[in-house]
């Protein structure tokens, strides 16, 4: 095989909450991830230079070891020995620095694709303890669907899939460090009517009961977000006011996502959001969900 494509899927985050800051400076969280159709495409192939090679359509988007494809491709390379060169090129659609996972997904697409080019046998486990160097994220973005995530976000359970609906994401025309929303959480004094109740989320899906679900989604961050970026809430505001059954930022933000029983209603909320200039990045998705 010479060369292999690759769909590298986004994620939003149904519940997010932060159970504490450690003493390492870590937080742990207690996250439900979902993947959604919307995603990078990738193309990974060999090429006869050494090295590794990463073009993108994005042009302000570091393409050398600071990439998590280039990071990714490296570990695998590096540790099988493998002496051809790749090249990568990555078209993104997933929006950047957004806290859908982009860059952790691309980074996954690469392990696997890697994996299976070079027929190196890595089982999917051993994919995600490798991808857990990369980050957090990665193990997740391998395994896909629906999951709980613990820890540092890298332990995972495998949830019930997400209930048939039509996603809009919406990211507004902003950036938002993770970093300042994390250090500016203080996770340890948070009062427990902050926290986002994950259990009876689970509980929810468990009777793939959309609203409710809905109804019980939180993700404790917005606590900083919202009151620093008000056009998050804005957003939230206008899909709720067009139909919605539920929105909300996933992970650290800035992007909203808004979930509708059908995708005329959902069509419907990207005009409003359009017609409110709210966000410089709208499309509509579906729950990507993994047979197993
Ligand atoms: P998360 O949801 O895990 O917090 P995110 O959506 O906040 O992720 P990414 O889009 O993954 O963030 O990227 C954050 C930063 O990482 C970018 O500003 C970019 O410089 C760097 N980066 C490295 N590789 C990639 C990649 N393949 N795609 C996007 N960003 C990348």
């Amino acid at each position: 095989m010479d060369k292999i494509q690759l769909k590298a899927l986004a994620k939003i985050n149904l519940g997010l909450d932060v159970l504490r800051r450690r003493e390492d400076g870590y937080h742990e969280v207690k996250m439900i991830m979902q993947t959604i159709g919307l995603h990078d495409d990738l193309e990974i192939r060999k090429t006869k230079t050494p090295g590794i090679q990463v073009k993108t359509n994005l042009y302000y988007l570091p393409t050398n070891e600071n990439n998590l494809v280039y990071k990714a491709a490296k570990l695998l390379m590096d540790e099988f020995q493998i002496q051809d060169g790749v090249s990568i090129q990555l078209k993104k659609r997933i929006p950047v620095a957004a806290g859908m996972a982009g860059g952790s997904s691309d980074g996954a697409a690469v392990l696997w694709g890697i994996n299976q080019m070079y027929g190196l046998g890595l089982s999917m486990q051993a994919l995600m303890e490798r991808g857990v160097r990369l980050g957090a994220d990665v193990p997740y973005c391998i395994q896909r669907g629906t999951a709980l995530a613990e820890g540092i976000g890298e332990k995972l359970s495998v949830l019930p899939p997400m209930p048939k609906c039509t996603i809009l994401i919406a990211k507004p025309g902003i950036s938002v460090s993770t970093k300042f929303v994390y250090e500016n959480l203080h996770a340890n004094d948070l009062k427990p009517e902050q926290h986002p109740d994950v259990d009876s989320m689970i509980e929810a899906m468990r009777q793939k009961d959309l609203g409710l679900l809905c109804s019980r989604m939180g993700n404790v961050l917005e606590t900083v977000t919202i009151p620093a970026y008000p056009v998050i809430n804005e957003i939230k505001r206008t899909m709720m006011d067009n139909g919605a059954i539920g929105s909300m930022m996933s992970g650290s933000g800035p992007t909203v996502f808004g979930i509708f029983d059908s995708p005329a209603a959902a069509k419907q909320a990207v005009k409003a959001v359009r017609a409110a200039k709210l966000a410089k990045q709208i499309c509509l998705t579906t729950p990507y969900n993994v047979k197993r």
